[in-house]
């Protein structure tokens, strides 16, 4: 069972989580950082790259503060209270030490640890506190990837199960999502919104009969919350449609947390902490046929068209321009082709320049920024008649530079100005949902 950042974001809140969890058997917890905290660790990073320590430790010092609050209106015993401060002292006291004028990357990732540190003593503490015999299992003693920023899957089984094993006598289990170490033994990430992916790959790890992920909203919706009104929670999704729908824009999955679940046909839940009795999604091997699941999109997308004349009736064209991607380690994410062009989309602008330097030798180039790609996921299977027209009759007002289908059995996606983003998004809602 993970839980988000909202769902123990404040002293409510983790007694709730508690209530929760201490209903549902022996299971393993995993938890994100109190909501904004991550951001504020991050906000503190910046300040010391830009070597205004000073700018740091007042940060350092209001987050401070709202723990003491938290702790505060969290616990009711005086040892409690007591082992509670002194552990988030400790944290603080921690982050202080980073706080030098030489900060580095390895700085950085042991202040950015630090949020599902605190959240999880808190809970663990609570617990306690509660009467109820939860185990604290430190992520940094399992959780590793490899040099190729990996998980090492291996390794984080077999030192998971031995920690379970030396804490039999547990009723449940909490530990950090987000936090690993690397290949080094340092201490490291998996990416903001990593969390998901910790419950993903301890589920796989311990094959669990089913990976939850608790969030403050009743599923996966047909349409993104925070740009669409009307939206609804889609009932069933399979591992593939959840796939492209977290990576390109529902934010309430981590692109990553699918692959680990799907390999090892694990279902993935999707629950509201703050409405835990609703059905929300269930991601499995399975799903529905016939119908268009929900839409998603993806900001700051850049599109690049490589025109030529030597395209036409050529063979090893196309090659030649993704070996030039592959060198600069740019991945695509859409591709559209005609007899004399082709076009894909980027997310990763770092190499443009020497991408459209090296392009440039095969064709003329013309490159298109700040676009979204709309992601269209469900029964896209091409037996099917009409769902690529309802999609496109939705655009009818509104520009499209690129559309791809065909590439799997679960989406159409469309390239439109992030301009356009909302508008598509909105008239996508009407024609295939509300009509
Ligand atoms: P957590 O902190 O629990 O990991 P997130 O903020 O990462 O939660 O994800 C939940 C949020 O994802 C929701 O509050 C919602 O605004 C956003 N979201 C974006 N697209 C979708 C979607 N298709 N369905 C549900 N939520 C979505
Ligand atoms: N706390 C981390 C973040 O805010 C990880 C997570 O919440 O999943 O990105
Ligand atoms: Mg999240």
């Amino acid at each position: 069972m993970k839980f988000g950042g909202t769902s123990v974001g404040s002293a409510l809140r983790i007694k709730e989580v508690a209530k929760l969890v201490t209903s549902r058997g022996k299971n393993i917890i995993v938890l994100s950082a109190m909501s904004g905290t991550t951001n504020t660790l991050v906000e503190i990073c910046d300040y010391l790259y830009k070597k205004n320590i000073d700018g740091a430790k007042e940060i350092i010092n209001q987050l401070e503060l709202k723990y003491q609050q938290v702790i505060a209106e969290l616990f009711d015993s005086e040892i409690a209270i007591e082992e509670a401060s002194k552990e988030i002292k400790q944290i603080f006291a921690y982050i202080r030490s980073l706080a030098k004028d030489i900060f580095t990357l390895f700085e950085e990732r042991e202040i950015l640890a630090q949020g599902e540190m605190m959240s999880t003593k808190l809970m663990n503490i609570y617990l306690h506190e509660q009467g109820v015999n939860s185990a604290l299992i430190p992520a940094l003693d399992f959780m590793k990837t490899d040099k190729n920023s990996e998980p090492d899957t291996q390794y984080i089984r077999t030192h998971l199960l031995e920690l379970l094993d030396k804490n039999p006598d547990a009723a449940l289990y909490i530990t950090q999502g987000y936090i690993c170490r690397n290949a080094y033994g340092e201490v490291d990430n998996l990416q903001r919104g990593g969390s998901d992916y910790t419950a993903s790959l301890i589920g796989a790890a311990v094959s669990a009969d089913e990976i939850e992920i608790w969030t403050d909203i009743d599923g996966m919706h047909n349409n993104d919350p925070r740009y669409v009104e009307g939206t609804s929670p889609v009932a069933e999704l399979h591992f593939e449609e959840a796939a492209e729908l977290a990576y390109f824009g529902a934010k309430i999955l981590h692109p990553t947390c699918v692959l680990p679940a799907k390999l090892n046909n694990i279902p993935v839940r999707l629950l509201n902490t703050m409405q835990p009795e609703a059905k929300g999604t269930l991601i499995y091997n399975c799903t529905p046929t016939h119908t268009i699941k929900a839409v998603a999109a993806k900001d700051n997308i850049t599109a690049i068209k490589i025109k030529s004349g030597r395209m036409l009736l050529a063979y090893g064209f196309l090659r030649k321009v993704f070996e030039i991607f592959e060198t600069y380690q740019t991945s695509i994410d859409m591709i559209a082709t005609s007899e004399v062009g082709v076009s894909v989309t980027i997310d990763n602008t770092r190499n443009l320049h020497h991408i459209i330097d090296d392009l440039k030798k095969f064709g003329t180039v013309t490159v298109d920024h700040d676009m979204a790609i709309i992601c269209v996921v469900g029964d896209l299977e091409w037996h099917n008649c009409g769902f690529e027209t309802r999609v496109l009759d939705a655009m009818t007002n509104i520009p499209v530079r690129m559309i791809s289908y065909g590439g799997s059995n679960y989406n159409i996606s469309l390239l439109v100005r992030q301009s356009d983003k909302v508008n598509a998004l909105n008239a996508l809602q009407k024609s295939l949902f509300n009509d």
